[in-house]
């Protein structure tokens, strides 16, 4: 039996979150939830918008499976993702971005892996005010950083029978910088000579990925072309509500989905819960359930293709219930 750390969040962070852990339960996953409800209610009523136990119980099972949290608006916080991220040195997002029969796009064979690095670039936020008119912003580049997610990137493409990794960056101005990135990619990727490599300027990426996506598999890239290019990802496959991720450092790991609390549509039953139970199956392989993962993709891939139970964001009428029950029943 494996414990896992579970933060409900807010919004309909509760909703989604009950759906999933009663599907990992139907599909035999024998794990046990410390769950913890995190977010702006929380903050309201206790000062905190993760109380301590929460931390505790991660720094305790090492793995977590997080919903979707409100970031309060004019109380001066700083997002919470960039603070776990930092605390607990997360530095790998992999965001899987892949078409599914449900969602008509005009992009149907998309498969890409993006591996955004996730704990430097300008999201280390050192920017100075120099005079009333200029700001500088830093810019931060490390071997060390750069070196361990370009390795995690060949390493996944290795296992996850990829057969091409690309890095996107944009060394023709920033040479030093960007340039070392490209540098330790070329060096890495002569040690997979198995997998084939290629590097592309960000721009240049932007519009390849929208007139032929075929060609990119998996991608490895600085902080902030990995938050842009990922979200035009997510556009290819139709949007956000089947996007989820993994947030991988050396001795913790958190599974979330990429979209927010969607406060305009929480408490009516109608959120779609695919993201998070995608994001728990990127958990389940990461703790060695493979098959189970396996069993609940299957399940998943089968009721969003007969379309019957599906959510209203896909066109759909089933609530949140309906389509999770859906799910079990083809587990
Ligand atoms: P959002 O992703 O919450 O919602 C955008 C749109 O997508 C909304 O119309 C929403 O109804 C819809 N949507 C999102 N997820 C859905 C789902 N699972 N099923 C059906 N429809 C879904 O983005 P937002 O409205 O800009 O942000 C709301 C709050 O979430 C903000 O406070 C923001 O800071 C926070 N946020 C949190 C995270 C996180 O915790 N990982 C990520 C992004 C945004």
């Amino acid at each position: 039996m494996t414990t896992i750390t579970v933060f409900k969040g807010d919004g309909i962070g509760p909703e989604i979150t009950d759906a999933v852990l009663t599907i990992l339960d139907a599909a035999h996953s024998d794990m046990t939830y410390e769950i913890f409800n995190v977010g702006a209610a929380e903050y309201e009523k206790n000062g905190a918008l993760i109380p301590e136990e929460a931390f505790t119980s991660f720094e305790k099972n090492k793995v977590l499976l997080k919903s979707p949290i409100t970031t309060p608006i004019g109380k001066g916080f700083r997002s919470l993702n960039v603070t776990l991220r930092n605390k607990y040195d997360l530095y790998a997002n992999i965001r899987p971005a892949k078409a599914n029969a449900a969602v008509s796009t005009p992009f149907p064979n998309v498969d890409i892996v993006t591996f955004r690095e996730n704990t430097e670039d300008l999201y280390v936020g050192i920017e100075k005010q120099i005079d009333e008119n200029t700001v500088h912003a830093i810019k931060i580049i490390t071997r060390k950083a750069s070196e361990r997610i370009i390795r995690d990137a060949f390493e996944y493409a290795l296992s996850h029978d990829r057969h091409k990794v690309t890095c996107v960056h944009k060394a023709n101005i920033l040479k030093l910088s960007d340039g070392m990135f490209l540098s330790i990619f070329k060096k890495i990727a002569a040690l997979y000579p198995q997998i084939e490599s290629d590097d592309k300027i960000v721009d240049n990426v932007c519009m390849q990925l929208v007139m032929h996506p075929d060609s990119f598999d998996v991608m490895v890239m600085p902080n902030l072309y990995g938050d842009i290019v990922s979200d035009l990802t997510s556009g290819l496959i139709g949007g956000l509500g089947l996007l989820p991720s993994s947030n991988l450092g050396t001795g913790y790991a958190m599974f979330e989905a990429v979209h927010g609390s969607a406060p305009d549509i929480a408490g009516k039953h109608i959120a779609n819960p695919t993201a998070l139970l995608w994001s728990s199956c990127m958990l389940l392989e990461y703790i060695g359930k493979n098959n189970i993962a396996s069993r609940i993709r299957r399940a998943v891939d089968e009721v969003l293709s007969e379309k019957r139970y599906i959510t209203p964001d896909l066109g759909g009428n089933a609530s949140t219930e309906q389509y999770r029950d859906a799910v079990i029943s083809h587990l």
